[in-house]
């Protein structure tokens, strides 16, 4: 698949077309941000295994009939995806309490919730994505009462599956962001919404279940050090990544190193 010009840079990926109106090349960047874009470092190697990581955990939703964006892994560090209009919300879902729910309600960190909470958030970097009710959607028209409907009950259900999957694997999915947008569907012709962008450690936040060790991006944010290792962790629990490979070892300047198990 030829990549095509650069039709949109993030701050942990850059989205660029293809032939196919309907396709874009996702590529995951080193770049780590926090605060906002106040905190800024490389983290490097982090692409490498979102990219793997966020495959895995969507082709499993995938396989639970989710619909997702994504048509194949293609590299390292690119995904194939459909493109897709993404609704301008970030789409949160919190099974225990912590980061800017803790601090906005005071509700004591690692409170773990009745039942998974659900909360939106404005995309806007120059408002600090704020957070914002279902009433507002509808008021601005970011979404319709019927797709936030159908979203609501697609979140709770990758929260049910993603919850198990890192169970089994000794980790609480403490919460996570999602985003969705609408794809091209060729066989109904008609738009369908997706799951889009990633689901990785970058987006998560996951605690060993026995010492609560944070295994995401909260490493990065609060100077925990070890960043990549928790990552690379994660990725060696999903068994995408050889027991014997170690990350400290690996240079990665030169990424294509990196050792992966074939699917
Ligand atoms: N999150 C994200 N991108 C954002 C904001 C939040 O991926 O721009 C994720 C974050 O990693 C966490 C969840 O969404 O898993 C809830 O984050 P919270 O609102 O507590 O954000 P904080 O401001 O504390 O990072």
């Amino acid at each position: 698949m030829n990549k095509g010009n650069k039709l949109y840079e993030g701050k942990a990926k850059i989205i660029y077309e293809t032939r196919d109106k309907n396709l874009v090349i996702q590529h995951f960047k080193d770049d780590a941000t926090a605060f906002n874009n106040l905190k800024k470092s490389k983290v490097e190697g982090k692409g490498v295994l979102n990219n793997r990581i966020s495959e895995y955990i969507l082709s499993n939703l995938s396989q639970c009939g989710i619909k997702t964006h994504l048509v194949k892994r293609l590299n390292m560090r690119e995904q194939l995806i459909r493109k897709a209009e993404i609704f301008p919300i970030e789409f949160i879902v919190r099974n225990i309490a912590t980061g800017s729910l803790t601090k906005r309600l005071d509700i004591s960190e690692g409170t773990v919730l009745e039942k998974p909470l659900l909360e939106y958030c404005y995309k806007k970097d120059e408002l600090h994505d704020p957070l914002i009710s279902k009433e507002h959607i509808y008021s601005f028209g970011w979404a319709t009462e019927k797709e936030i409907k159908e979203i609501d009950k697609i979140s709770l259900r990758i929260n049910d599956i993603l919850l198990g999957m890192f169970r089994g694997i000794g980790i609480k999915l403490v919460d996570f962001k999602i985003e969705y947008g609408k794809a091209w569907n060729k066989d109904t012709e008609e738009k369908e919404i997706v799951l889009a962008d990633e689901i990785s450690p970058d987006t998560c936040r996951l605690w060993d279940v026995k010492t609560e060790k944070k295994l995401d991006k909260d490493r990065f944010r609060k100077d925990l050090g070890n960043v990549i290792q928790g990552y690379q962790e994660v990725a060696r629990r999903l068994s995408i990544m050889p027991e014997e490979t170690n990350i400290s070892e690996v240079n990665f300047g030169k990424t294509t190193s990196i050792k992966f198990k074939k699917k």
